[in-house]
């Protein structure tokens, strides 16, 4: 995709008419979408503090017939409609010149400024302006595409991004990305419901609480509710296992070690130890308590079990067999099983599939 500087097409706009318009006429490059459309459209503000306010030269028709909501704006009885004399200017101080762009290059036809791949946050902005504009069929040749560009995830990519990428399958109606969007949310992020309307969420960063703006928009409407449901019980699953191993190893009337040992102190001893360590306290009875993210917590059982248990020195077996290094074998078993749970094999609800087989009719996927 073109910048304002290297796009072929662009012009410096004259001053002059552009100034007669309006007092407030920047007088900034433009950007040819058609270099001889009869509108211009000022995208952007310079309050925006993650855009540059770019002008692009368009064809209204073009606009009119890709968009009824253009056609609405530019040709109903608004003061975007043309004006008697003058320049046709329109103004969109809230939209980003970025995705707006992209869309404006499908509907004029310059196909060689659209861009075949595309980052998360590209992709969800693209995806809100089409919905803005009743835009989203017009990203039919393109929505496999850039939907097959963000399926795999960077290891420590934010919850933000997370959540855009959850609300560009919901829009463009991709249900084995939705799919794996909760997957990833349920083991990944920590949500949690916002005073202000939105919801909070936790990635795996350190200190990573952040806010997901309200006004954002983020997948299906019960997201939120949907990873919880899902999360929470894979949690709980893991801290059953943790503390019944402690219990196991507590109970003095009735050890684990059946051998008069000291190996249920010693494996305790280990537990505290590696937490300590961490300078983290013991793990909750309840997921509900749990504050991070489920893989935080499946990576802090997996070191415990396996590595650190491997340090115990291996006993002889007879009365030690359910000593080390039994935790870590049961350890390994229980991994493999919760890793592929059966209640994360299908996670779409009927009414998200049925609203997801509706965007791909409208798309035309
Ligand atoms: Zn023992």
């Amino acid at each position: 995709m073109p910048s304002d500087s290297d796009a072929s097409q662009a012009t410096a706009e004259p001053e002059g008419d552009l100034a007669t318009a309006t007092q407030s006429a920047p007088s900034k490059q433009t950007i040819g979408i058609d270099p001889d459309g009869d509108l211009l459209l000022w995208v952007g503000s310079d309050l925006c503090t993650v855009c540059t306010p770019t002008n692009m030269r368009v064809c209204s028709a073009t606009m009119r017939r890709a968009s009824p909501v253009w056609r609405s704006m530019l040709f109903g009885p608004w003061s975007e409609s043309k004006p008697a004399q003058g320049d046709w200017v329109v103004s969109l101080p809230d939209d980003n010149p970025q995705p707006l762009q992209t869309l404006l290059s499908i509907v004029h036809g310059n196909f060689v400024d659209v861009p075949r791949k595309v980052e998360i946050p590209q992709l969800y902005d693209i995806v809100v302006v089409a919905d803005k504009y009743a835009l989203l069929r017009a990203l039919q040749p393109w929505a496999p595409l850039w939907l097959e560009s963000v399926r795999d995830l960077a290891p420590n990519l934010g919850g933000r991004e997370r959540l855009m990428r959850a609300h560009a399958a919901w829009e463009l109606g991709s249900d084995d990305l939705l799919s794996a969007s909760i997957r990833d949310l349920v083991w990944n992020v920590n949500l949690a419901s916002g005073v202000d309307g939105g919801f909070w969420y936790l990635s795996r960063e350190p200190n990573a609480l952040l806010s997901f703006d309200p006004e954002e928009q983020s997948g299906p409407p019960d997201l939120l509710g949907v990873v919880t449901e899902l999360r929470l019980p894979m949690i709980q699953d893991m801290l059953d296992f943790f503390n019944r191993e402690l219990d196991s190893r507590s109970d003095e009337d009735n050890p684990a070690c059946r051998a008069d040992g000291w190996c249920d102190t010693i494996i305790l001893g280990i537990i505290w130890q590696y937490f300590r360590c961490q300078k983290e306290d013991l793990l909750p009875m309840n997921a509900g308590e749990y504050p991070k993210a489920a893989t935080c917590l499946l990576e802090h059982l997996s070191n415990l079990f396996t590595r650190r248990m491997r340090s115990i020195p291996r006993l002889d077996w007879g009365k030690h067999d359910r000593c080390p290094p039994a935790p870590r074998d049961k350890w390994i078993k229980f991994e493999v099983a919760i890793k592929d749970h059966e209640r994360l094999k299908s996670v779409l609800l009927p009414h998200h599939k049925e609203r997801l087989a509706a965007q791909r009719a409208t798309i035309g996927l």
